[in-house]
């Protein structure tokens, strides 16, 4: 399960290691918290019509990736907060989907390690989905109405935090890049020169591949919440290839 603060963020953050998953078998589901109804420049624009043209955007691009469906949570853009609401909503959706691993924004990141600062929903988001993947999903007295309605608790195992200042993992993701790129171009609203964007897409993945050796690669922070006994007692992740290995098996 990806959850993005905006339309377009799942898709420039790990789209290629989404589809590189659902490929491989894995189910995967997207969680948009706004529907990018600040995302323009005309002050006279209405943002209702936006909000209705993004999603149709960002339904597109989840096709081209793979994704089983899409959640809207309809916050509101550029005021998005890690509130009991939002929380409620993002447990809901583990809850209902109940994925093995969640990829969110990385909260810590404030400013980024090579220039500028990181979108306050993009922080609010990621922090949300950490709090509601843990401790919230897997407590069945956290939101007591959600296990009464018939949503039982669930642990959610792994989280893939996108855009980090400290990676911890690489993915290949060789074999879905085109994919990502196609996804991109799907947010028109967004995108005012697709080549070049194509080609800024490009050059980063090939940065995050390369020390990988992966022409294409998507750099994560894995943050394991339980271990996975079959995947033997060493957690320590010291080596990239052991943690590239347990991504691969895990769902999205
Ligand atoms: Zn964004």
């Amino acid at each position: 399960m990806v959850i993005a603060g905006h339309p377009d963020d799942a898709d420039f953050g790990p789209a290629g290691t989404a589809a590189r998953w659902i490929d491989e078998g894995s189910t995967g589901w997207l969680v948009c918290c706004t529907s990018g109804d600040a995302g323009g420049e005309d002050p006279d624009a209405d943002p209702l019509e936006l909000a209705a043209l993004r999603e149709r955007e960002q339904r597109a691009a989840a096709d081209v990736i793979g994704y089983a469906g899409v959640s809207f949570l309809h916050m509101p853009d550029g005021a998005l907060a890690n509130d009991l609401v939002l929380r409620h909503h993002l447990v809901r959706e583990i809850r209902t989907f109940r994925p093995d691993a969640v990829l969110a924004t990385d909260p810590t990141v404030i400013f980024y390690r090579f220039g500028g600062v990181n979108h306050v929903d993009h922080r609010e988001a990621g922090l949300a989905a950490v709090d509601a993947a843990y401790p919230a999903a897997r407590n069945p007295m956290a939101f007591p109405a959600l296990a009464r309605g018939g949503l039982a608790a669930h642990r959610v195992r792994r989280l893939y935090l996108f855009w980090p200042n400290e990676p911890n993992v690489r993915v290949d993701i060789s074999s879905t890049l085109d994919r990502k790129i196609a996804a991109l171009a799907a947010h028109a609203s967004q995108i005012k020169e697709p080549d070049k964007l194509a080609e800024r897409i490009r050059s980063w993945a090939a940065e995050e591949g390369e020390p990988i050796g992966a022409a294409a690669g998507e750099a994560l922070r894995l943050v394991v919440i339980d271990d996975d006994e079959d995947e033997g007692p060493d957690s320590s992740l010291a080596n990239a290839a052991d943690a590239e290995a347990g991504a691969a098996a895990a769902s999205t």
